[in-house]
C-alpha cells in the first residue's frame, strides 16, 4: 500500500491498487487507540490476499492525538458526519470516501469499558452475516467472550441496542443520517455494506490481535472471495 497524503492538508490514508472496493477506517474515536497499530499489521499481514482497498489510520487525527474520544471540537468523532460540515476532518474523510465506492466498508472500533466483543452491522445491499456468526463462534472457541445485552456504555444515541451472541444488525433507511463516518458513505451510495467490530478494550494485545486477525480471515477476505 502506499501512503498519500490529502492535498493541501497532512491528513493521511494509504492506497493499495488501481481500483478500492474495500474501505477500512481506525482511529475514529482517539480513547481507542490500540487497535490502531493492531488494524495496521494486520492489513501488511493480509495485503497481498485483500482486494483493492483504501485505509485511513486515523480518521479523527485531533482525538487520535489526544487519545480522547471527541475530537479537537470536543465533539463525538462519529456523530457528525452529515452534510455541509465545517469540520476539516469530516471534509477530508468525505473527500477520501468519494475517490472510489466500496463493496465493503470496516470501521475498527474499541470499547475500553468491555471485556466482551461485539459488532455493529449497519446493513446494506449485501447480507453476510453467516460470516459474522462463524467469525463470532471462531472467538467463543478461543475463549473470547461475546456480549449479549445492551451496548449502553458506549454510547446511549445508539439507542441500546442490543446484542445476542456478539451480533447486531441494523435495517439501512435510505436518507436518514445517523451522523457516523459510514453511515454518510451508505447514503451517498459510495459503500453497499458497512461493519463495526468493537475490540473488548480491557483485553490483551495478543487477544485482540486473534480478534482482528480472524476477523480479516473470516469475515474480509470472505466477503470478497468465498
Ligand atoms: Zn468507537
Amino acid at each position: 500500500m502506499r501512503k498519500h497524503t490529502l492535498i493541501g492538508t497532512n491528513f493521511e490514508y494509504f492506497v493499495h491498487g488501481a481500483n478500492p472496493c474495500l474501505l477500512l477506517h481506525a482511529g475514529t474515536h482517539g480513547d481507542e487507540h490500540e487497535v490502531i497499530d493492531i488494524v495496521t499489521n494486520a492489513i501488511k499481514k493480509f495485503e497481498s490476499r485483500l482486494p483493492d482497498f483504501i485505509y485511513v489510520p486515523h480518521v479523527s487525527p485531533s482525538a487520535v492525538l489526544h487519545k480522547t474520544r471527541h475530537n479537537g471540537h470536543g465533539l463525538d468523532s462519529n456523530r457528525i458526519y452529515l452534510d455541509g460540515s465545517d469540520i476539516h476532518e469530516v471534509i477530508w474523510n468525505q473527500e477520501v470516501m468519494m475517490m472510489s465506492s466500496f463493496d465493503l466498508a470496516v470501521s475498527f472500533h474499541e470499547d475500553p469499558e468491555y471485556s466482551t466483543y461485539y459488532i455493529y452491522d449497519e446493513g446494506g445491499i449485501t447480507d453476510k452475516s453467516d460470516l459474522i456468526h462463524l467469525h463470532n463462534a471462531f472467538l467463543t472457541k478461543n475463549d473470547i467472550a461475546l456480549l449479549t445485552g445492551p451496548d449502553d456504555i458506549h454510547d446511549k444515541s445508539i439507542n441500546q441496542a442490543h446484542f445476542v451472541d456478539g451480533y447486531k444488525k441494523f435495517e439501512f433507511k435510505e436518507g436518514i443520517y445517523m451522523g457516523d463516518v459510514l453511515n454518510w458513505g451508505m447514503n451517498k451510495g459510495i459503500i453497499k455494506h458497512a461493519l463495526i467490530p468493537e475490540t473488548p478494550g480491557c483485553l490483551s494485545i495478543s487477544e485482540k490481535t486473534l480478534i482482528i486477525d480472524s476477523f480479516f480471515e473470516m469475515v474480509i477476505l470472505k466477503y470478497f472471495y468465498r
